[in-house]
């Protein structure tokens, strides 16, 4: 500081993360990392292409493909006006921009279907609670054109249920139904405002409202109190038509057939008027009320919707977050391994014998810890215990004039003494057991 005037120095101001959103840190993150690994591996085995979507799209797109009069986007996007007064809007989903991609790059003219998958932050302005962020994580697959065959809803599924029981995530629930198309599901509709209105005043004002703007988002209700009239509304599976009715039915049998397990939820709707016949849902345990890991369904008129040629669409979005609460929770998340080698080194000679080990056991794919300046063995012991370490190498002048290394194994305190080739062999060896 120059001058010496008395100003007093203020306290810099300390930072915390904005309310909602939060730092993911290590171990935690190497768990993020192999849910992601395990997610590029499955999907491209069901012949997947991964998408990296921007993360800010023109707000006009979500209002669109979203709706308008949804709470994601009439409520929960962030939203800012950009330099050239455009509105843009961080993505709260990303089927909307797999959708205007496939239409901007001209994907029809691939062969079809195109099949995509992507994964990454979604931001959504949510009341904050277990497993609801504002930046939140979502692993995703869309498969745009080509036919609707069930077969490929199923697909899709089975790739999903694929992925969980790699993770081997627990208590699994898959939830099916179809929505009807725009044949059957307006008439349906109609049928259920009507019942609906019957039975209004012993709904509560969420639902009262729904009636009018979205009577199937009704069905979804959690009120306790609305529980016993819902469950006598009439339910869609009874108005299907018959193109919609054999679609589902086939679903089903395909379901059968690839041995996925599911249920059949008659209120699982989604509450846009692009999806259409399929619609899925799966639950994962440790959750709590959010237990939903996984929303999917058919959406055929979305791309038309957004201006590119008629296409089917048939996807799934994760919740990448819950997905690992639900690991956590069941203490099925791995193990991470801090350091497998610790090198406690003393000595200009011994440093520059330290130096070269660490380089050869991180060739060979060793996590190791160097320290920078010499530490007395004692403390840097102490340290290799601390940081969770497997083996402490000491290299002292000894060592480095007699050509033997000692190895410590930290669990128990036992201690050999190794060549140069002779160590490397042994590290080698000892990772194949337990690994
Ligand atoms: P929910 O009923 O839990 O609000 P949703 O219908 O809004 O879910 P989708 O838009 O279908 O969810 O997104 C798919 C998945 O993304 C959800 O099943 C959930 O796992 C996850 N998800 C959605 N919103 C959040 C959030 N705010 N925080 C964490 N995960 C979320
Ligand atoms: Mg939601």
């Amino acid at each position: 500081m120059s001058g010496g005037a008395a100003k007093k120095e203020e306290k810099p101001r300390k930072f915390q993360a904005i309310k909602g959103v939060r730092d993911l840190l290590p171990p935690e993150t190497a768990l993020w990392n192999r849910v992601e690994q395990t997610a590029h591996e499955v999907f491209a085995t069901f012949g997947f292409g991964e998408i990296r979507p921007p993360i800010f799209e023109p707000t006009e797109l979500f209002a669109r493909a979203v709706g308008g009069e949804t709470d994601i986007v009439s409520k929960e996007m962030y939203t800012f006006e950009d330099r050239d007064e455009t509105s843009v809007s961080l993505r709260p989903e990303a089927t909307a921009s797999v959708c205007r991609a496939y239409i901007e790059h001209g994907m029809q003219q691939l062969p079809q279907p195109v099949k995509l998958y992507y994964m990454g932050p979604m931001f959504r302005r949510e009341r904050p609670q277990k497993g609801r962020y504002r930046q939140f994580y979502q692993i995703g697959a869309e498969v745009l054109g080509g036919i609707d065959a069930p077969a490929i809803d199923v697909e899709v599924i089975e790739m999903v249920m694929t992925f969980f029981d790699k993770l081997d995530l627990q208590g699994l629930r898959l939830s099916v139904n179809s929505i009807g198309c725009r044949e059957c599901r307006p008439k349906y509709v109609e049928l259920l405002r009507a019942e609906l209105l019957k039975v209004k005043d012993k709904l509560g004002p969420d639902s009262q409202r729904r009636i009018e703007t979205n009577p199937l988002r009704v069905l979804d209700s959690k009120l306790e109190s609305e529980q016993k009239i819902i469950e006598k509304l009439p339910r869609i599976s009874d108005h299907l038509c018959k193109d919609c009715a054999e679609h589902y039915a086939a679903v089903k049998q395909e379901l059968d057939l690839r041995g996925v397990k599911y249920r059949e939820n008659w209120r699982l709707v989604r509450g846009l008027d692009y999806y259409m016949r399929t619609t899925f849902e799966i639950t994962a345990q440790g959750l709590g009320s959010q237990d939903a890991v996984c929303g999917g369904g058919r959406y055929d008129s979305l791309v038309g919707l957004l201006g590119g040629p008629p296409t089917n669409g048939i996807g799934f979005a994760i919740g990448e977050d819950r997905l690992i609460l639900s690991l956590q929770e069941s203490g099925k998340a791995p193990v991470v391994r801090s350091r497998d080698v610790y090198i406690a080194w003393m000595g200009e000679k011994a440093h520059a014998t330290a130096v070269r080990a660490a380089k050869d056991l991180r060739k060979a794919g060793f996590s190791v810890e160097l320290p920078p300046v010499e530490q007395k063995f004692g403390k840097a012991l102490g340290q290799a215990d601390k940081l969770g370490a497997r083996f402490a190498l000491i290299l002292g002048d000894n060592e480095v004039t007699s050509g033997e290394w000692t190895l410590k194994t930290l669990a128990d305190g036992s201690q050999a003494k190794f060549t140069e080739p002779n160590l490397l062999e042994h590290l080698c060896r000892n990772k194949a057991l337990s690994s």
